[in-house]
């Protein structure tokens, strides 16, 4: 039974973190001509109003994005996609991981999205409806063990489980090894939350100590509310491309700020 719903969620300091760096690879990634792919196992709903009741109760998205937009140049590829989503759906519009790509990623390449709560899957099939992306409702390492090594060859994974299950920490690390072994030329990113209780920790040392050339970025900022368990958000990234530590080092300068 899942019960995690992003719409908490959406825009909030982890989510900043994340979708830069997505929006920054997949720009990197389409200065070449050659056709890619984008494959997502968790792919949430992919359009989010940042007005909706579920995001003002919790505030996230006003101590995130609402504080973080003056962090990117305009030129920045996330800033060019935030205004593009707000320019075609509304001053509160923020767009999910597979939004950030469809708007990045050009006709010739390839995106599957895996999203297994039916309600978010069915939003996710309705945003993305005029994109051409292939929305599946199924477990979403089930599919990308299915489609991997995908057609094109060139591309990237992003991983962002809701960590709803405990035993996820104990999966992950086994799941990206073999689909690295499938896939050894695929950029494989895995969003993981820093948290109190450090659960994060023995999949994080499995994976740092496995993949000794991955980039391993970590940003902390203040709780959402006063005891709340996530502390700051990480990106694990195997065959990170040229430029992204540069691009993190600068992203981590900015939430020291926040501290
Ligand atoms: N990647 C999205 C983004 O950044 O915009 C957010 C995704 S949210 C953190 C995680 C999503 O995974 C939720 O929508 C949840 O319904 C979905 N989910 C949970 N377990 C899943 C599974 N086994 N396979 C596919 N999706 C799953």
């Amino acid at each position: 039974m899942l019960s995690y719903q992003h719409i908490y969620h959406a825009g909030n300091l982890a989510d900043v973190h994340k979708h830069s760096l997505l929006a920054w690879m997949l720009s990197y990634l389409t200065r070449k001509d050659k056709p890619l792919t984008y494959l997502e196992t968790h792919a949430g709903r992919a359009l989010y109003d940042l007005g909706a009741e579920e995001a003002l109760k919790t505030g996230e998205a006003a101590a995130g994005i609402a504080q973080a937009r003056g962090w990117f140049k305009a030129d920045h590829p996330y800033s060019k996609v935030l205004d593009r989503v707000v320019a075609e759906d509304g001053p509160q519009a923020y767009p999910g991981s597979p939004l950030i790509a469809s708007h990045l990623l050009r006709p010739t390449d390839t995106i599957h999205l895996a999203e297994l709560h039916p309600r978010e899957h069915s939003a996710l099939e309705l945003a993305m409806s005029p994109t051409g992306a292939k929305c599946h409702l199924r477990d979403g390492f089930e599919t990308a063990f299915a489609l991997c090594p995908p057609t094109p060859r060139r591309g990237m994974l992003l991983i962002d489980p809701s960590y709803e299950i405990k035993t996820d920490y104990d999966d992950i690390f086994r799941h990206i090894a073999k689909l690295h072994r499938a896939w050894n030329v695929g950029i494989i990113a895995l969003w993981y939350p820093i948290l109190t209780s450090g659960s994060h920790g023995p999949m994080l040392n499995a994976l740092s100590g496995q993949f000794k050339d991955a980039l391993r970025h970590e940003v902390r900022f203040p709780p959402a509310r006063p005891g709340h368990g996530m502390v700051g958000s990480g990106m694990f990234v195997l065959n990170p491309p040229y430029g992204l530590a540069d691009e993190a080092r600068r992203l981590a300068a900015r939430y020291a700020k926040l501290r």
